[in-house]
């Protein structure tokens, strides 16, 4: 089933979130999606607990704090989110847009908001000879199913929240879980760490620290065992069906350089009265744009936010005249803000 609507924003950072405000006041509902489970972009990925001190009249808050504000601020407007779902495809109708994700979810959009920060967050690949060939059969660097591990040798490579995590959800299903880490501090939460040791001793959950998987042993087509060597000592050999990849995540343009849009240094040009890139209909704001004198800040992309949904404004609902109005003033507004008229 296609999914109608008449902006889809793809990135949920603070940007994206933000241009659900902008386009809510003007009367546009707004799907949005990423392709990260959570939303918050940089902000949540990469410093939730750090100050930032330049968002206009807020002297202090943390990414996560910045980010929880901005869905208090849109909750009014009841943006359909789709999360966990990156676009891959985006082909110029007769009418505006169709756009596909890496799960098949399927839109027909009137307008277009990139919205894609430095790129799609992608995880880090393991850089073992076979390791390509068995993505997705043998070696998975995320979890779909958790039902698919049961009864399984399961490896888990890592010592994030991610590793962490998925070992303790999966080990008592599997046959038996190796949780690999490359030193003998973890970077995920204490006490999932002190959880699952007091597992460890006496379970079929097995810890290895300072420890790196350095081959991988197929079965045919099928992988069959990883080659697990802790420091300088000889590598174990561990039965193994399904090998869970955590490294961490590093943002990558990918597909967003596909959508046949101008792109210079890794970025969409933009026309910076509207915010459309070269493509009519496809705007693009934040850090994914650029323009002479662009800067990646949060705050020049809450700026090109609300550039790009009085320009969409227009094209949406053609001919109709887009007044400015303040949210102070305007019926309107605080009727779609759900606030009391004074
Ligand atoms: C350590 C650090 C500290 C910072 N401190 C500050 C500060 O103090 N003040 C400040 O103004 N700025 C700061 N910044 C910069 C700020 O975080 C960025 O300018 C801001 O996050 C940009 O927001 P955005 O919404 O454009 O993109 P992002 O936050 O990058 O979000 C983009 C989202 O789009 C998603 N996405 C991308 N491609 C796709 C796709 N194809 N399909 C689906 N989803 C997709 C990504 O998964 C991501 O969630 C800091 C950055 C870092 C790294």
């Amino acid at each position: 089933m296609t999914i109608k609507t008449d902006a889809l924003i793809v990135g949920a950072g603070p940007c994206g979130l933000f241009q659900v405000f902008e386009l809510g006041l003007l009367g546009i509902k707004a799907d949005i999606l990423d392709s990260l489970p959570n939303s918050g972009g940089q902000c949540t990925e990469l410093y939730p607990d750090k100050p930032i001190y330049d968002i206009p009249a807020v002297p202090v808050c943390t990414g996560q704090e910045l980010i929880d504000a901005l869905h208090v601020q849109i909750e009014p407007f009841g943006a359909r989110f789709h999360m966990s779902e990156e676009v891959t495809v985006v082909e110029q109708l007769d009418d505006g847009f169709h756009v596909a994700t890496d799960n098949g979810t399927e839109f027909h959009a009137k307008t277009v908001f990139v919205a894609g920060g430095v790129g799609s967050f992608q995880p880090r690949k393991l850089r073992l000879p076979e390791a390509e060939q068995l993505e997705g059969t043998g070696v998975h660097y995320k979890v779909r199913d958790p039902a698919r591990f049961q009864d399984r040798n399961v490896v888990i490579l890592g010592g994030g929240d991610s590793a962490l995590d998925w070992a303790l959800a999966l080990w008592e299903g599997a046959s038996s879980l190796t949780l690999v880490h490359r030193r003998d501090e973890y970077r995920g939460a204490p006490a999932t760490v002190a959880a699952l040791k007091e597992l460890e001793a006496g379970s079929k959950l097995r810890m290895m620290e300072c420890a790196k998987a350095t081959a991988l042993g197929l079965d045919g087509d099928r992988l069959a065992t990883v080659d697990i060597q802790i420091t300088d000592s000889d590598p174990e050999t561990l039965p193994v069906d399904d090998l869970l990849v955590f490294f961490g995540l590093a943002p990558k343009l990918g597909p967003i350089a596909d959508w046949g849009l101008e792109i210079s240094k890794k970025a969409i040009e933009v026309d910076t009265a509207t915010f459309q890139s070269s493509t009519p209909g496809i705007f693009a704001i934040g850090d994914i744009c650029t323009y002479p004198g662009k800067k990646k800040l949060i705050l020049s992309g809450f700026h090109e936010a609300a550039l790009a949904a009085f320009a969409a404004k227009a094209l949406i609902e053609p001919g109709k005249k887009v007044n400015l109005q303040y949210t102070t003033t305007s019926p309107i507004m605080k009727k779609r803000l759900g606030v009391e008229e004074d």
